[in-house]
């Protein structure tokens, strides 16, 4: 059985990009202790959670605006309220605008091995247009500077299909990337969120998005322009040099346990899902109380676990080993599908090896789809 993982979320932004929809609040720095306070409460009431975790991701929001000092304090709050292995891996996410001498130096007698870093774009008529608020060059250089330091395990997050984005600006910005050699990117499309700005403008026809045909142009290009530079392009968005793959986010894909903890975070064990409250007040006030802050929770019956590990499996490269779903699912999912699966392999959509039915990257554009055969 697989060990478990653990995620935080620090809900605090410096300011808030106009497509973001994660949970995170701006202007309130000044916040952070009590945060921390309620969140090492939540620790002691998960107590509960006794297995080794063998990953760490601390996520949000931008872990990056706390202290050095604030983020030691945490991570050390969690390994003294958790088991977290040896050998885990730790990984924090950055704002390039935030990377210091003294961040880094607190990451890495942290323990953390491992910093995923919010790009997004390396061409700043973009990064403005998202409001992000470093700028490429200055996001380079803090490549630079965590690889000086000693990060060689170095996560870059970049948004294609952003107005104004060509294909031309997009290779730039993936020459940019590939150039200072990280061990792992995630390029994700941009979607347009309810409730974000972006959303907003885009349903006033202010902003224009690429239609569906630009944006699976985009998806192949990528997929061949890192596969050429050596990443597998092992899940829809993510690509990783050999054995860089994330440990922590393979986890949410394959149903194996996480226990998440901050404002909004989602965990998930023995087929239970729950998710806590998204606001900082409404978190702190459970935590004051003595109480876990979990606003809603639901349990997976084996059809809905079924179909999300087809949804899932499909998402990544390896995709279903045909072998553990037949005996978790019961039944012979090649015989059952034959039709539908046939038809697919046909189209190139997907292919059957060494006991897996995985997608092809063409089968990858599609995942979404894929699950309902
Ligand atoms: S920094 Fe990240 S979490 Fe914060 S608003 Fe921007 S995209 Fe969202």
């Amino acid at each position: 059985m697989s060990q478990p993982g653990l995620y935080i979320h620090i809900p605090f932004c410096k300011s808030k990009c106009r497509y973001c929809a994660f949970y995170s609040v701006t202007g309130c720095l000044s916040r952070t202790e009590e945060f921390l306070a309620a969140l090492r409460q939540e620790m002691a009431l998960s107590s509960d959670w006794t297995a080794a975790f063998d990953t760490l991701y601390i996520g949000g929001g931008t872990p990056s605006v706390l202290s050095p000092a604030q983020l030691t304090r945490m991570i050390a709050d969690a390994r003294r309220s958790f088991s977290i292995e040896g050998e885990a891996e730790i990984t924090v996410e950055a704002n390039p605008a935030d990377i210091t001498t003294d961040l880094l130096k607190g990451l890495l007698q942290s323990g953390v091995n491992r910093i995923s870093m919010g790009v997004q774009s390396f061409n700043d008529a973009l990064l403005r247009f998202l409001g992000r608020r470093h700028r490429g060059m200055q996001a380079e250089e803090s490549v630079r500077l965590a690889q000086k330091r000693g990060f060689d395990n170095i996560s870059l997050d970049l948004i294609y299909g952003i107005p104004g984005q060509n294909r031309k600006v997009w290779e730039d910005t993936l020459r940019r990337a590939v150039s200072l050699h990280p061990s792992h990117l995630s390029c994700y499309q941009l979607t347009v969120e309810k409730g974000t700005p972006l959303h907003q403008e885009a349903a006033q026809g202010r902003v224009l998005l690429p239609d569906e045909n630009s944006q699976a142009e985009f998806f192949f290009f990528t997929s061949e322009f890192l596969q050429k530079e050596g990443y597998l392009h092992y899940e829809v968005s993510n690509f990783a040099l050999p054995g860089h793959e994330s440990r922590h986010n393979r986890k949410y894909w394959d149903h194996t346990c996480y226990l998440g903890l901050g404002p909004s975070a989602h965990s998930f064990r023995a087929h239970q899902r729950h998710w806590n409250i998204s606001s900082v007040d409404g978190y702190s006030n459970a935590l004051t109380t003595g109480h876990l802050p979990v606003e809603g929770k639901e349990t997976l019956n084996q059809e809905n676990l079924r179909m999300e590990s087809l949804f899932l499996g499909f998402r990544t490269r390896a995709g279903i080993c045909l072998q553990d779903y037949n005996l978790r699912f019961g039944g012979d999912l090649l015989k059952e599908k034959k039709g539908a699966i046939d038809h697919l392999v046909r189209g190139g959509f997907l292919e059957i090896k060494d006991g897996f039915l995985k997608p092809a990257i063409k089968g990858m554009a599609i995942a979404d789809s894929l699950a309902l055969l």
